[in-house]
């Protein structure tokens, strides 16, 4: 898939309308918001950058924040972000002033830059609504789409408004999309994939997907649970997505599922040393305690049955230090991972270990490195390893969409054939 991607040459003179992820953390202090984590508007500099140079006549930013259910929430504005863009474009020498316009009605025509108001305060955002696609698309000549993470929605900014504008995508879009497909298309090998977290559901299609192209599938985190109990280990009181029935809203039993995908792969290994291993890995050991929030939790091996005798109340909390051995060695001998999810309860330092010592070994690995999923990224800038991968993904969903091989439909606009 090729890009048409955003050239000065286009931008000239235009007004141009740019789809940002600004669905950034908000914090109160002192009676007022602020910006929590500014990475997503650090990412969007170069396209700023491009732009600014190319004497586009106006950029427009706008982007959605939150779920504010089609009406106006103070807490959700936007407008504390366009005060920390300007902060952070004056830091880096692009000084520029970054108006904010309450809505799409009430932009200046003078203003250089500016930031709309949270586009979902309108209902025909989510709604794919064309009377609001076409309202956004009035305001500019082009349109630039550098929200990776939102083009897996049909939303009127990411879809609606591509039908009447020339389309391209920012700068960020690409190099996303480039290290994505990097994974998909002739990784280096072996292609280590390590996958964690608590949401299964929003995994298990990028986890099949992924186990036709990877090497090894690492599997932690409570996603794991699911993958034993398939393999009829007792997890006890274990997260276990929608237990007791194991059935999601969709009416997905993810413990069969996580079985068939181990039947799927049964047959395949991969040498580690002069040891086959199976293709798809999950814990030989874990830390087990009574509660997410325990202070003390006993090391509790899965291969030796007499041990199996624990309370109802246990719950599996992080991989054990066997696990974390075996995982660290496999990924030593990676030229390619992707991680996606904490290993255990990261939050708690009492289970920190296997995302913490795992993402250690991977930040000193020279393999190409793609890490996605909000709470990954939040682990790893907790052990402050952010700046040592080759690229941390801010796509979220939309990366595990991209990576289960479905077509986005945002990116659809943007492609071309040449
Ligand atoms: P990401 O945002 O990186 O995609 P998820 O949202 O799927 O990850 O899951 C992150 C959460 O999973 C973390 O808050 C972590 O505490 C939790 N988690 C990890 N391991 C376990 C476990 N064994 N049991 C319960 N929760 C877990
Ligand atoms: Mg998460």
């Amino acid at each position: 898939m090729k890009l048409k991607t955003i050239s000065q040459k286009a931008t000239d003179d235009k007004r141009v309308l740019v789809r940002v992820d600004y669905n950034v953390p908000l914090k109160e202090t002192n009676g007022s918001w602020q910006v929590a984590n500014d990475s997503k508007l650090r990412a969007t500099l170069p396209t700023i950058k491009l732009l600014l140079e190319a004497k586009a006549k106006q950029i427009i930013l706008c982007s959605h924040l939150g779920r504010p259910k089609g009406k106006p929430a103070e807490k959700l504005s936007l407008k504390p972000v366009a005060k920390k863009l300007g902060e952070l474009l004056k830091e880096n020498n692009l000084t520029q002033v970054v108006d904010f316009a309450p809505s799409p009605s009430e932009i200046s025509p003078e203003s250089k830059l500016l930031l709309l108001e949270n586009l979902r305060f309108d209902p025909g955002e989510k709604k794919n609504d064309p009377v609001f696609a076409k309202k956004l698309s009035g305001l500019a000549d082009i349109y630039v789409n550098d929200a990776f993470s939102a083009s897996h929605r049909q939303h009127a900014s990411i879809v609606g408004i591509a039908k009447y504008l020339p389309s391209f995508a920012g700068l960020t879009l690409v190099e996303e999309l480039q290290s994505l497909q990097r994974l998909l298309e002739s990784p280096k090998r072996p292609f280590v994939v390590m996958v964690g977290g608590a949401k299964i559901s929003d995994k298990l299609s990028a986890i099949e997907h992924l186990s036709k192209i990877a090497d090894t599938i690492l599997v932690g985190g409570g996603i794991a649970n699911n993958f034993l109990k398939a393999e009829h280990f007792e997890v006890y009181h274990s997260y276990l997505e929608d237990a007791p029935a194991d059935l999601n809203k969709e009416g997905m039993d993810f413990v069969k599922l996580a079985d068939k995908l181990l039947d799927e792969n049964r047959q395949q290994s991969t040498m580690l040393g002069n040891y086959p291993l199976p293709k798809i890995l999950y814990p030989l050991d874990v830390l087990v305690a009574s509660s997410p929030e325990s202070k003390s939790s006993k090391t509790l091996n899965l291969l030796r049955t007499e041990q199996k005798k624990l309370g109802e109340e246990s719950m599996f909390l992080d991989i054990g230090p066997k696990t974390i051995a075996l995982y660290s060695e496999v990924i030593k001998k990676a030229k390619t991972v992707f991680w996606n999810g904490p290993m255990g309860v990261f939050e708690n330092p009492e289970f920190e270990n296997g995302t913490k010592k795992l993402a250690k070994v991977l930040s000193e690995s020279k393999a190409f490195s793609v890490l996605g999923g909000g709470d990954t990224i939040r682990a790893i800038e907790h052990f402050s390893l952010r700046d040592d991968f080759s690229y941390v993904s801010n796509a979220g969903g939309a990366a595990l969409e991209f990576l289960s091989g479905k077509m986005l439909p945002g990116l659809e606009p943007l492609t071309t054939s040449n």
